[in-house]
């Protein structure tokens, strides 16, 4: 897959150090990157995406077989027991109140004639979900992947929460046109209210809380939609007359801490008021490393874009050698003045070193320009096919 084409090309899409580095000209090549992440610590509103694959397993089967898209799909799973029971349906099957986790006996028996069975696949679903992740890493550098369809997403930068929405609204869009999956997604502050966020509208929802927005959000909605607010914590709220986030907010901590414990209780008095200090634990191995920047201007001449050049091969190396990567391929992106996005790349065995690296780049772009006549508007450089064993990756894939 060529994760350049068709890139909607709002700009900046890259992480937020490189966010913070479009700004600089090229001239200021010289500064740091740590200068950077320290003047992101000024911005100390967060935000925080939950990305969710919509019935992802049911995604799946529908790319691999186009003929049951408008059918009810339920994806099954062997049990222990031997007995079959519900991994996942699309909304079709939950609309004839089919749910995950179900026996399989009761599903067929509210299953219509349409309805169709399908024994989960887990190879195929991990490949697709390589691909999925290989998007959202393209966009954005703190990803914490909490299930195989499912990760948090730091977008916080220096340019605001419009830059992350269009961030957000990119990742969804190369989900769709590339993969042909529909995700949800909830942008806010935090990883409680991205959370809620993108439980407010699924599927193919995209829903944003800003910080002003939060209390209109929580007061009017049922407690059981809070983050760790089960069936029988739910019930025990309501022994005490709150049903609603707004009455939770009406109870001292104290009271609080008093009938549901230390821990609890002052959960409950911090996500009541939309509080959540939890941060994103980037737990993915990167599979590639990219840098782009916007050229100053618009130019096909070699030695305008060789300083460019430079200062992103030397972003892009340092950082595969600060998180000790062995790179084989190395790529320039292209995206010309019409806002056309090419991709060149090359793969070598063994190592390569940072003036080889360079070569390459310098070669990539000389190659290019010596058959195009188009203006280019921005360029980027990217390293992958990394030399080493997903070992953390593996484990969370596993299900
Ligand atoms: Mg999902």
């Amino acid at each position: 897959m060529d994760l350049d084409k068709n890139i909607s090309l709002n700009e900046d899409i890259h992480s937020n150090k490189f966010l913070f580095n479009t700004q600089l000209s090229v001239n200021e090549t010289n500064k740091s990157l740590d200068s950077s992440i320290q003047l992101t610590n000024f911005f100390p509103q967060k935000q925080i995406a939950l990305l969710d694959l919509d019935y992802f397993f049911a995604q799946c089967e529908t790319i691999r077989n186009p003929l049951i898209k408008d059918l009810p799909v339920v994806i099954i799973v062997q049990t222990i027991r031997g007995s079959g029971a519900v991994a996942t349906c699309n909304y079709l099957a939950r609309d004839l109140k089919i749910r995950s986790g179900m026996v399989l006996s009761l599903a067929k028996k509210l299953a219509n004639n349409e309805t169709i069975f399908i024994n989960a696949d887990k190879q195929y679903y991990t490949q697709i979900s390589l691909k999925v992740f290989e998007i959202i890493d393209f966009f954005c550098d703190s990803v914490e992947q909490t299930s195989i369809d499912e990760a948090y997403l730091d977008l916080t930068n220096p340019l605001g929460f419009e830059k992350a929405q269009k961030i957000c609204l990119n990742i969804k869009n190369k989900l769709k046109n590339d993969l042909g999956l529909s995700c949800s997604i909830g942008l806010s502050f935090n990883k409680l209210l991205a959370k809620m966020a993108c439980e407010e509208k699924k599927p193919d929802g995209f829903t944003i809380i800003p910080y002003s927005k939060k209390d209109d959000f929580l007061l009017k909605k049922n407690v059981k939609k809070i983050h760790g607010v089960g069936p029988n914590l739910e019930l025990l709220l309501k022994n005490i007359g709150v049903y609603k986030i707004g009455d939770l907010r009406k109870i001292h901590l104290e009271k609080l801490i008093e009938l549901f414990g230390e821990s609890k209780g002052s959960m409950l008095y911090n996500y009541s008021r939309g509080i959540d200090d939890r941060v994103i634990i980037v737990n993915r191995e990167k599979q590639q490393i990219s840098r782009m920047i916007t050229l100053k201007k618009d130019s096909i001449v070699f030695d305008e874009i060789k300083n460019s050049l430079d200062f992103l091969c030397e972003i892009v190396f340092n950082e595969s050698k600060k998180l000790q990567k062995q790179f084989k391929t190395c790529s320039l992106i292209v995206i010309e003045s019409d806002f056309e996005t090419i991709t060149r790349s090359k793969t070598f065995d063994g190592k390569i070193d940072f003036e080889k690296f360079k070569e390459i780049i310098y070669f990539l772009l000389r190659d290019y320009i010596s058959d195009s006549t188009k203006l280019i508007r921005r360029v980027g450089v990217r390293i992958s096919n990394f030399d080493e064993d997903y070992g953390f990756q593996k484990k969370l894939l596993d299900f």
